[in-house]
């Protein structure tokens, strides 16, 4: 009986999980209504918008053709909807903190501030710093194993696993940029693109953390450890992008739910309930543990970064947790994230460089 009770208890724990997203600012009935009339009049307050005399496929509501709304406004999905959300929540911020009121959530974001119609401008820029790190990373790493270290007559690098860093390198800085993108405008698409090629980047690094940590060095193992990751991972984006997303979450939010989740869920076979983009987290949180073993176990002479990079990494987690308003209406917690991630990156890449060599070295004392 008591197992039963406890079986039912994480059923509706699991079942509860997605439900905690749900966001207070926009059930605030001030903002609902000041959202109705603008959309019907294009105006709150003295601000008043063009898009609201377009309908939803840019073809003017009165007016003649050459009044159409430009292409590029339409891109960017500056709808009238978009502008009375955000104004209204401007003006009900603007109102909750004269009462001494906490910020809300309003359709699970913070209330940011835009400036030049990017919506989250820090994210922006530390994506394109993280972007711009990974690069540089790349570069230092491509210059070293093709101009700095002995190459096989065959023109091949002795270190085993270039090829395979060379794909992080690509997708790490694919994801970036799409990250990038994601925060400077959030609608469907970029928010899919972003999330899609993060799942691909974490699902391949875990991949090359269990290959680099075995050191699998055989073509035909590789092969069986990367096929049934890389089957999860396809389907999970396809998931992702034909089937579900779950808005509101961001990546990695939510680190001890998730934990619970996978620990529970898993256990009691109820996968198909708490399957959701929480995968990622799942796939962050077992590479690190598999780095963090490894460097625990292993002789490798920069282990010591490694372990600085991964424990550096998993505190920087805890920021997703500690789920803050935007200060200033600029800096959240999401934000601060994707600062921490840079020392990291620098620190990555040092190692990545620092176990090419070894294992070059390595190489080159055996054949001899
Ligand atoms: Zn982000």
């Amino acid at each position: 009986m008591a197992r039963l009770r406890l079986i039912l208890f994480l059923s509706a724990l699991c079942a509860s999980l997605p439900a905690l997203d749900a966001s207070a600012g926009d059930a605030d009935s001030i903002y609902k209504s000041c959202v109705e009339q603008c959309e019907k009049s294009g105006c709150v307050g003295s601000k008043c918008f063009q898009h609201c005399k377009f309908s939803s496929d840019g073809k003017p509501i009165d007016g003649p053709w050459y009044m159409q709304e430009p292409m590029y406004l339409r891109w960017k999905q500056w709808d009238c909807r978009s502008d009375c959300r955000y104004q209204c929540m401007l003006a009900r911020e603007g109102e909750r903190e004269k009462l001494g009121d906490k910020p809300v959530k309003y359709h699970g974001k913070w209330p940011f501030k835009r400036v030049y119609g990017i919506q989250e401008p820090v994210a922006v820029a530390l994506s394109a710093l993280n972007l711009a790190m990974q690069f540089h990373g790349w570069i230092s790493f491509f210059i070293l194993l093709y101009y700095k270290l002995p190459l096989r007559p065959n023109k091949k690098t002795y270190y085993e696993y270039t090829g395979l860093w060379h794909i992080y390198a690509i997708l790490s800085m694919n994801s970036w940029f799409w990250s990038a993108v994601f925060h400077s405008r959030d609608v469907e698409l970029t928010e899919k693109l972003d999330y899609s090629s993060a799942v691909a980047l974490i699902g391949f690094s875990l991949i090359l953390s269990i290959l680099r940590a075995f050191n699998v060095r055989d073509e035909a193992a590789r092969v069986m450890v990367a096929a049934p990751l890389a089957a999860f991972v396809t389907t999970h984006i396809l998931y992702l992008n034909f089937y579900k997303l779950d808005y509101g979450t961001r990546f990695s939010e939510n680190l001890f739910l998730l934990m619970i989740e996978v620990a529970f869920c898993s256990s009691i076979l109820i996968i198909p309930l708490c399957l959701n983009t929480k995968v990622c987290t799942g796939m962050g949180i077992t590479q690190l543990l598999v780095w963090a073993v490894w460097a625990g176990v292993t002789s490798h002479p920069s282990r010591w970064k490694l372990w600085v990079a991964v424990v550096g990494g998993g505190l920087a987690m805890l920021l997703e947790i500690y789920d803050f308003p935007p200060y200033r209406g600029f800096v959240d917690a999401h934000a601060l994230w994707h600062a921490t991630t840079i020392p990291c990156t620098f620190l990555w890449w040092n190692f990545v460089r620092d176990d090419a060599e070894f294992r070059t070295a390595s190489l080159l004392k055996k054949a001899k």
